[in-house]
């Protein structure tokens, strides 16, 4: 038998023991993109039903080698198709070949090959099947205009692999893969964009990288961190299915169109992270951050992140950075989302707990790696040089601080949140006499100007 692209029309008989396949596609296609596969094939048909047709179906049409244990070895991984075909008809659009088949032949090669409507294909592990698949939407309906621009086909199949993932199995186990995808992108000979000089025969090695593939796919994660919507994210991937129906792409193409449909400014995203300088050894281009946070005691947190990079030739990456912080006590999390302006960046949240420690990146949306994180409760402290105490105190507080023209007030709650008393005080060192409080903690209070500082002590 033989699979090849489109419908099979007809097969005749020669008379001579062979026959002949008649395959018709009538969809426009790229050249490198027609094949036929002949063996001595079954055929195992499955069909699909994506929503948009309401009810009709897709034919998932494989040639599969003629033993029943080849079937039987294969069934279930085959049978997945399914669910990835309705899943990407629902993420990218409809599939573009829907009028006639999707396909798949089985060969001795390793790896596949997404040939326009029947993918050659060594196996049927879930993320072939859905790095294949995909690749008719991403590779066979736009096709890279240059091979530089190889990210249009080969990044969008490989984050295929992860919103399948995600979609199909669970979104931890998508999480996992895309922190894979992350480390293998520290290493890369080439930036995503790959100049044109590293383009010729025999450097295939270097444009079929993990910089297309891994880091390329990683791009398109940050690209939906940064459009922060998924049904303005997926819709946008639908429209560009749509608008470029047919054709090719570069990803300069790609960047202006999701402008025009986000409204974001993608210029910087794709200097910092496509085009990585243009030099291969930019390639390697991703920040560090470090996080330094202080913490008062009414829950005001006070963060300064800073962002080095990995090659000056990209200084700085300008992607918002999501942070977490666990609360003491078992009093749960949050995760906010920091703009990043500069190098140093500051920010300034109310919290309700006492942060006990900080993550960076917490749903793995960047390549970053990690520098040091630091949880401190004393700087705000020291910057009005307050200083209560003893602690443990007896009969009376005495409270230093930085003297300046402004008053110091200072009150004292009880563990309840009661206050109990307040004072004004114009000068450092001055005497509070707490002789008649019960023997408890307190919570001193001081307050400058603006500047508030609070400090737990305890009476015996
Ligand atoms: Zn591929």
């Amino acid at each position: 038998m033989v699979g090849s692209n489109g419908i099979l029309e007809q097969v005749t008989t020669n008379g001579n023991g062979t026959k002949t396949f008649h395959w018709k596609t009538r969809y426009p296609m790229a050249y490198y993109l027609i094949a036929f596969c002949v063996s001595d094939y079954m055929e195992y048909n499955i069909y699909a039903k994506p929503t948009q047709l309401q009810g009709d179906s897709i034919l998932i049409q494989n040639f599969i080698y003629n033993d029943t244990n080849c079937l039987s070895h294969y069934k279930n991984d085959i049978d997945k198709s399914v669910d990835l075909m309705e899943l990407f008809c629902d993420k990218f659009g409809l599939y573009p070949f829907y009028q006639e088949k999707y396909g798949n032949c089985l060969t001795e090669k390793g790896g596949g090959m997404e040939h326009q409507t029947m993918s050659n294909m060594g196996g049927f592990s879930f993320d072939l099947n859905a790095h294949e698949m995909a690749h008719q939407w991403f590779g066979d309906n736009i096709t890279c205009a240059t091979w530089s621009d190889l990210w249009i086909n080969e990044g969008f199949a490989s984050y295929a692999e992860i919103i399948a993932t995600e979609f199909l199995v669970s979104p931890a186990a998508a999480q996992t893969k895309v922190k894979q995808f992350q480390l293998s992108s520290f290493n890369n000979y080439v930036s995503v964009y790959v100049i044109p000089e590293y383009i010729y025969y025999g450097n295939e090695v270097i444009l079929f990288s993990g910089g297309v593939y891994y880091k390329g796919a990683c791009l398109l994660h940050q690209l939906r961190y940064l459009v922060d919507n998924d049904d303005t994210f997926f819709g946008f991937l639908q429209h560009y299915t749509d608008t470029f129906r047919g054709k090719t792409a570069t990803g300069a193409q790609f960047r202006d169109a999701m402008e025009d449909y986000t409204g974001l400014d993608l210029h910087p995203f794709f200097e910092q992270w496509y085009y990585g300088k243009g030099h291969w050894y930019y390639g390697k281009g991703h920040p560090t951050y470090s996080i330094a946070c202080e913490q008062n005691a009414n829950g005001q947190a006070h963060f300064t992140i800073t962002q080095t990079t990995s090659n000056s030739a990209t200084p700085f990456f300008n992607l918002p950075l999501e942070v977490k912080v666990n609360y003491a006590n078992a009093q749960g999390d949050s995760t906010f989302r920091v703009p990043i302006t500069s190098n140093t960046s500051y920010f300034d949240i109310q919290l309700p707990y006492q942060i006990s420690s900080i993550e960076i990146d917490p749903n793995s949306w960047i390549i970053h790696q990690e520098g040091e994180i630091t949880l401190g409760l004393d700087k705000l402290q020291n910057d009005l040089d307050l200083v209560v105490g003893p602690n443990p105190a007896h009969n009376y507080l005495q409270v230093s601080f930085k003297t300046t023209y402004t008053p110091m007030t200072i009150d004292i709650f009880d563990i309840s949140g009661r206050l109990v008393q307040s004072h004004r005080l114009y000068q450092s060192g001055q005497h509070i006499d707490i002789s008649h409080l019960p023997n408890a903690y307190y919570l001193v209070k001081a307050t400058q100007g603006p500047a508030t500082v609070s400090k737990k002590i305890v009476k015996i």
